[in-house]
């Protein structure tokens, strides 16, 4: 088990402690923080709250409060708490808010103590652990840096927050990326898996690759496709969702929101676009992207050491992506049903096409998507 993640026990457990000396001062914790790009201003603010906020605001604290506080976007606050995760400032909670009585179970320090169903610990009714409903991000300060008094668990006052501000899924912070980076093992124990409600799967593949590799030579066409997966990264993690892994020359990314994963479809195109033009590909040579998304439940999973999805959403989304001609974005009737997304591309949307996709039994409507016509 990582260092990060060990778990020190309730704080009151040590109140035994007190009046010992501060193990760590606040600058020595904070600074090394400058190290992941945030700037002193943001530094100064994250110091003041952890050293004068009251007690409950920094037990069991809901990020978006966090947020709040520190005057940061969710997304930035959310990387902000990973790096200081990493730095041993603030210590990770997986809440789990049971489906039968709505207490919440605050014992879960690492994912590795997740399962797919979970014993409520207050009326012992197990339910399935949903990484996008049951379960709940939350932050604690790191008791080396300050010891926090009784009055720090006051479930009454963390209810407020949540109703005010609601909550940070735990599959939210699945799908950060700079999460992913810093934790890489951190996943479900093996042969677990998680149900997630709600998820955008998408897919891309480099069109007629196969082709440039054997007209430019392995090295030229592989230093592409790398620059191109670099873009692509890049472009997933700004658009706040998280690239699973890598297939070939294909990725497969996840999104919480459906409306981010074609925010990132769409930005995805106007960036190999722009890259063509750089390098001045010749026609035949220009890197052309064929896109498919899909929303829906899915099962999280442990495969092999890194987290993966499963289930017929990701079945749908690769061969949705199958149909696409290139420089397109091919989605479903269900996928635009999300009012977000379908809000991005209103103006935009053509007739479906009924197809019958290769493992899946009714025909599935298909819109194909053109960017082009989107950002022009
Ligand atoms: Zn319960």
């Amino acid at each position: 088990m990582l260092n990060f993640f060990q778990q020190h026990g309730h704080p009151f457990a040590k109140l035994g402690n007190w009046g010992r000396q501060s193990v760590r001062n606040f600058s020595q914790a904070t600074d090394p923080l400058a190290a992941y790009g945030i700037t002193p201003e943001v530094l100064g603010r994250l110091k003041t709250f952890l050293q004068a906020e009251d007690s409950r605001e920094l037990y069991h604290a809901n990020p978006r409060r966090i947020a709040d506080r520190l005057q940061l976007s969710e997304q930035q606050t959310l990387r902000l708490l990973v790096f200081a995760l990493k730095e041993g400032i603030v210590t990770l909670n997986w809440d789990i808010r049971c489906a039968h009585c709505g207490g919440i179970d605050l014992s879960i320090k690492g994912l590795g103590e997740l399962h797919t169903h979970h014993t409520c610990p207050g009326c012992r009714q197990s339910a399935l652990t949903d990484a996008d409903r049951a379960v709940r991000v939350t932050f604690s300060i790191d008791d080396r840096l300050r010891q926090l008094d009784l009055s720090a668990d006051d479930p009454e006052f963390r209810g407020k927050i949540d109703t005010q501000y609601g909550v940070v899924s735990g599959h939210r912070l699945l799908t950060l990326q700079t999460f992913r980076n810093l934790f890489p093992r951190e996943t479900i124990p093996p042969n677990e898996s998680l149900i997630v409600r709600r998820v955008a799967i998408l897919f891309t593949d480099l069109a007629g690759s196969t082709a440039l590799y054997s007209r430019r030579g392995d090295t030229v066409a592989y230093s592409l496709v790398r620059h191109h997966f670099d873009h692509l990264f890049t472009v997933v993690d700004e658009c706040n969702g998280v690239v699973v892994k890598t297939i070939g020359d294909a990725i497969m990314a996840a999104f919480t929101e459906p409306a981010d994963a074609l925010q990132a479809a769409i930005i995805m195109h106007q960036q190999l676009a722009q890259l063509n033009r750089q390098l001045q590909l010749p026609p035949e040579d220009e890197l052309i992207l064929k896109i498919g998304i899909e929303v829906g439940p899915c099962i999280s999973v442990n495969l092999n050491g890194r987290p993966d999805y499963f289930g017929t959403t990701v079945n749908t989304a690769a061969r949705v992506q199958a149909t696409s001609h290139g420089n397109d974005i091919a989605v479903t009737g269900t996928f635009l049903e999300d009012p977000n997304a379908a809000a991005l591309v209103k103006d935009y949307v053509g007739q479906a096409s009924q197809l019958q996709l290769k493992g899946i039994d009714e025909p599935v409507a298909v819109y194909h998507l053109h960017p082009n016509a989107i950002l022009i």
